[in-house]
Parts: structure tokens; C-alpha cells; sequence
């Protein structure tokens, strides 16, 4: 059969689509809306960022719950989190937290290792950075998950908890996986474009890769951007190279849009033109491919 390909209308609807995007209704619902309010300098936009994106699993209204009662056991401000003179009171206030298998010990951890890496580094940018020199935006992303693991510090941190160290993937592991709360982290942090954050400065949004989530990558799919079958860190890439020809300097501009038109039901995942009729990139959907029928 064969391949799929976007059509040549595709960027003019994906801006339409971009156009007439409710932006604040969707915020809302979207684990961003927490994180931005807890974001008052960009230390602490960046800590909550992390936070956020490890607690990004499962619906929107639990990781947003969870990003809040974390935040709420630190009395409102996450950087009592990563002070180390709470070392052992933030332990015993996260004792009982749990969000769907994230557990209370493992967030414990992560605060820890964010404390060690405060005290000898500014931010988190710099190593992703340090990897992004080498080895380009997987490179980075590799360097980035390392320094989460606290792999090389376990003489200063002691040992991760059981499961630790897979809430952190890398593109360069061996699953290949398509490390959807890594590539989100890093759009929060490096897009200055509402809704995100835009406290790194030195990596360019044309470096970004999609963080590719079931909504995001089913719409692309539909539309042409990867043939894979499967989400995986080769379907990132070909959704972003294919995003890259829309917008060059930022290829995930459409990111949020399109994961919450599947979010917000808007996309039904099946031909309904009652729903489908008014979506600006049906005529670029596989699903209505050869069918003429006006909106
Ligand atoms: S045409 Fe329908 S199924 Fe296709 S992307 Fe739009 S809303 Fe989703």
C-alpha cells in the first residue's frame, strides 16, 4: 500500500486550525495550568516543569491533582522541595504519596537529586546542553535523563528507589522509547510561546522534538506525518521532521493544539462529520482521504 503523505494544504490548516484554537478553555485542563502558577521565578518554573512532566501519566485531571498535592506538601513553594535542609521532613511528608505507580519515595529521590545538581550547576539546562553539544537533541536528552537519575552520584545520594531510574528514558536506550514527559519538559522549558515557559535560553525551538502522546500521535498519523504503526523515538523524529517543513524555526508549534483536539474531543477518532465537519485539517485526514463532503 501505499505511504500516506501530508498534503500540500497541510500547513495552511494546521494554521487554522492554530487560529481558531481555544487556547484558555484547554489550558484549563492542561497539566501546564498548575506548573505556571507555581512558576514564579524560573528556578522554580523549571522544578515544578520537572515535577510536572515525571507526574505526566494517566488523565489530565490526575497529573494536574498530583502536581498539586505535591505542591501542597511543600507548603505552596516547590523550592522547599529541593532545599536540603528539608531533606528529612520532605521525606516524611511524601511518604504516603502515590500517582497511578509514581510513589511518594521515588519523588523524594528526584528532589534530592535536583538539590545535588542545584548545588553545583544553575539549571538543568546546562546538561542538556552539555549533551545537546555532542550528540544533538537526542544527546541532550540522554545527558538530561542521566543527570536525573543521579547516575555517577550514588555515592552522594545513596540508592534510587526500586523503579527510579525508568521514570527518566532516553532515546539512546535500547526501547527506542519516544520519552513523551522528557520531550515535553523540554518544550515547557525552551518555547517562549504561550502556554509555555521559556526559562532555558541557549537551545533554539527549531532544535524541539514532539512530545508524542497517543492523542498527538494518532492526528499524525491521520495526517501523513509518520507511517510507523507505533509510537517510538523514529516516529518523533518523523513527525518533527515533517513538522519542520511547516515551520522550520518551530516545528512543535502545533503540539498543543493538536494533543488537545484529541483531548478535548473534539476529534472523534472515527469519520463523524457532525464532529469532523468543522475540523480545519479534514481534508488532510486519511479518514475522509477521496470523500468530498462539505462541511
Ligand atoms: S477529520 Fe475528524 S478524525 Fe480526522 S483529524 Fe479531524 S476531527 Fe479527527
Amino acid at each position: 500500500m501505499r505511504a500516506y503523505r501530508p498534503t500540500p494544504e497541510l500547513p495552511r490548516h494546521l494554521e487554522q486550525l492554530y487560529a481558531r484554537f481555544p487556547f484558555d478553555r484547554s489550558l484549563a485542563d492542561d497539566p501546564i495550568a498548575p506548573i505556571r502558577a507555581l512558576a514564579t521565578d524560573p528556578k522554580r518554573a523549571e522544578i515544578a516543569g520537572i515535577l510536572g512532566a515525571t507526574l505526566a501519566i494517566g488523565n489530565t485531571t490526575a497529573i494536574r491533582g498530583a502536581i498539586r498535592r505535591v505542591a501542597g506538601l511543600a507548603g505552596g513553594d516547590v523550592a522547599w522541595l529541593v532545599d536540603p535542609a528539608h531533606g528529612r521532613e520532605r521525606a516524611r511528608r511524601l511518604r504516603g504519596f502515590r500517582h497511578r505507580w509514581i510513589r511518594g519515595d521515588q519523588i523524594d529521590y528526584l528532589c534530592r537529586v535536583l538539590a545535588d545538581h542545584y548545588r553545583r550547576h544553575a539549571s538543568l539546562e546546562s546538561a542538556f546542553v552539555a549533551g545537546w553539544e555532542e550528540g544533538g537533541f537526542s544527546g541532550g536528552l540522554d545527558r538530561l535523563a542521566r543527570a536525573l537519575r543521579g547516575e555517577g552520584r550514588e555515592r552522594v545520594l545513596g540508592r534510587p528507589p526500586a523503579g527510579y531510574a525508568a521514570l527518566f528514558p532516553s532515546p539512546l536506550d535500547r526501547s527506542r522509547s519516544p520519552c513523551k514527559r522528557m520531550t515535553l519538559f523540554v518544550r515547557w522549558m525552551v518555547r517562549d510561546r504561550y502556554p509555555d515557559l521559556g526559562c532555558w535560553r541557549q537551545v533554539p525551538t527549531g532544535e524541539l522534538r514532539i512530545p508524542l502522546d497517543q492523542h498527538v500521535y494518532w492526528i499524525s498519523y491521520h495526517l501523513g506525518l509518520t507511517g510507523r504503526k507505533t509510537r517510538s523515538w523514529r516516529a518523533v523524529e518523523e513527525v518533527t521532521e515533517a513538522l519542520r517543513r511547516v515551520d522550520p524555526l518551530d516545528p512543535i508549534r502545533y503540539d498543543f493544539v493538536l494533543c488537545h483536539t484529541g483531548i478535548s474531543g473534539d476529534c472523534p477518532k472515527h469519520r463523524d462529520l457532525a464532529v469532523c465537519g468543522p475540523c480545519s485539517v479534514r481534508p488532510d485526514c486519511r479518514l475522509w482521504h477521496g470523500r468530498n463532503v462539505a462541511a
